[in-house]
């Protein structure tokens, strides 16, 4: 391990509460993992009854993170990425992926989930080369996690930095102010930087979707699925790269076009900073 570093602002380390679901949890349950308690495996049963392909489509996200960081790394000539709403750690993580490539990248990681800081350190074994960090802090908090100590350490602002929100924007409120929030973010990075999201949407199938919303809602979750104007705004000002904003099957896939790209209900887009 190189260089790494925890950060947290709360005195002692945050509890891990196994009443409530959390979708960190749910999350992993869906992708195969252990890190879950009976409370999330109920909301997550819940939404897969409305959404039969849910488990599917989790893992979509996941093969779209590794097209990004690959193509962010190796085309693009990206070496920092700061990934918020990280998720519990799922081999490959991204920095493992980034460094494969370009073991001298440096990843800063974000989550507010108690059980993903309990798992940080895996997110931390770094190449010698490179490093990787992990930051406790709240996406809905985003100058603190510009101003965390952790992050100046690991990354310069002043070169292009990849901001990757994969899966969390859907997990703020309208009146969390998503978009203002990420613009915060964004206006700190300097030109050439990048900007990857993935969405949920009602665009592609309006009932199974809003089944899924309310399964998460009697369960306590936030869960807000975004057209793709809303999804759209998220970019605004920088350059969304070829093919825009997609099905997120349908982001420049390994192995050409997808039969039904829209059988996983997400928008994906990756965007340049001019
Ligand atoms: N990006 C990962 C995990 C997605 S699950 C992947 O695609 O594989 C969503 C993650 O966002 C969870 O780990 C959850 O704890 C985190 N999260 C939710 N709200 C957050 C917030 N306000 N600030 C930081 N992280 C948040």
């Amino acid at each position: 391990m190189s260089g790494s570093g925890t950060h947290t602002e709360e005195v002692g380390p945050p509890t891990i509460d196994g009443t409530a679901p959390h979708s960190a949890r749910i999350y992993d349950w869906w992708l195969g993992g252990k890190d879950n308690f009976a409370v999330d495996r109920a909301v997550g049963e819940a939404m897969i009854s409305a959404i039969p392909t849910l488990r599917q489509m989790a893992s979509e996200n996941r093969r779209f993170v590794h097209r990004v960081a690959r193509h962010l790394v190796a085309e693009a000539g990206i070496r920092q990425f700061l990934d918020i709403g990280t998720g519990i750690p799922t081999q490959p993580n991204l920095h493992e992926i980034a460094q494969s490539i370009a073991p001298d990248t440096r990843v800063v990681y974000v989550d507010n989930d108690p059980i993903v800081l309990a798992h940080a350190r895996a997110l931390m074994i770094s190449t010698k080369e490179g490093r990787s960090s992990y930051i406790h802090a709240d996406l809905r908090q985003p100058e603190a996690i510009l101003r965390d100590a952790t992050l100046l350490d690991t990354l310069d602002l002043t070169r292009p930095v990849a901001l990757t929100l994969i899966a969390v924007l859907m997990l703020l409120r309208d009146d969390d102010d998503p978009v203002g929030t990420l613009q915060i973010l964004m206006d700190a990075l300097p030109s050439g930087s990048y900007l990857a999201i993935t969405h949920p949407t009602q665009d592609f199938n309006p009932e199974e979707m809003s089944t899924a919303v309310a399964a998460a809602t009697r369960g306590g979750m936030t869960l807000v699925p975004r057209t793709r104007a809303e999804v759209e705004q998220f970019f605004a000002g920088w350059e969304l790269i070829e093919p825009g904003l997609a099905p997120v099957m349908a982001w420049r896939p390994d192995s050409g076009a997808p039969t039904d790209p829209y059988a996983a209900y997400y928008w994906a887009g990756v965007a340049r900073k001019p």
